[in-house]
């Protein structure tokens, strides 16, 4: 069962999100206060952290910047006002979303869901038997750290080029169309054109390049149909 933390200092907002959340097999703990909830994060892990920009004894990007001195753990951010949206998108959105109120209950868990399902959610299959003996696999992902490695250097990803490669990793051998990755790395796939896909992931090759000449060729273009991840030991 996974673990949300919900910090909100409204009790109406709060309990109708904790039943639609535990409504859907997650394990809810509510904070009404950042101070609060940074106790409840100190004292057990969470697979993330949905968070109230105004509360009473400071903000919800006060105690998201106090989460990630020492985790990763991926926020989703509530936020009543417009202004108040500018200051989270200035952040590094890299595994995080936001939603403005008013919302629904429904909205929040299907975000908390899309959010998991690309960080935690996005293991990597394990290596076949018999790999770990002087055959390791070239990528790795690591959810906490939200990072790809490539031959074990990690690789500097754009939050986008992150996505992408994930989708790849997921299921190597299997051929994505750029509707396909464009669906499911973009938040709103109508705001981009195929060919942002292709410069992207032109960029993602170029980094594995730049670790090692040849890892780029696990990122293999199937003309007319899309992208593949072809994994070799
Ligand atoms: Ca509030």
């Amino acid at each position: 069962m996974q673990r949300v933390l919900l910090v909100e200092d409204e009790p109406a907002i709060a309990d109708t999100l904790v039943y639609a959340l535990e409504t859907e097999c997650f394990e809810v703990t509510h904070a009404l206060t950042g101070g609060d909830g940074l106790a409840a994060f100190a004292r057990q892990p969470f697979d993330l952290v949905v968070l109230d920009i105004g509360l009473p004894d400071m903000t919800g990007l006060d105690v998201c910047r106090q989460l990630r001195a020492s985790h990763s753990v991926p926020v989703l951010f509530l936020t009543a006002r417009d202004g108040e949206m500018d200051r989270i998108l200035g952040l590094e959105l890299g595994g995080d979303d936001y939603v403005t109120k008013p919302f629904s209950p429904r909205e929040i868990v299907a975000r908390v869901r899309a959010i998991l399902r690309r960080t935690g959610g996005t293991a990597l299959p394990p290596p076949p038997a018999g790999t770990s003996n002087g055959s390791p696999q070239p990528f790795h992902h690591d959810p906490a750290s939200m990072r790809v490695h490539c031959h074990g250097t990690p690789l500097d990803l754009t939050a986008h080029e992150y996505k992408l490669l994930l989708v790849l990793l997921g299921k190597p051998g299997r051929v994505f169309t750029r509707d396909q990755l464009l669906d499911q790395a973009w938040e709103d796939p109508g705001a981009v054109t195929d060919r942002t896909i292709d410069a992207h992931i032109k960029s993602i090759r170029a980094k594995m390049r730049a670790v090692r000449p040849g890892a780029e060729e696990a990122i293999q273009t199937r003309r007319g149909l899309g992208y593949v991840m072809v994994i070799s030991h």
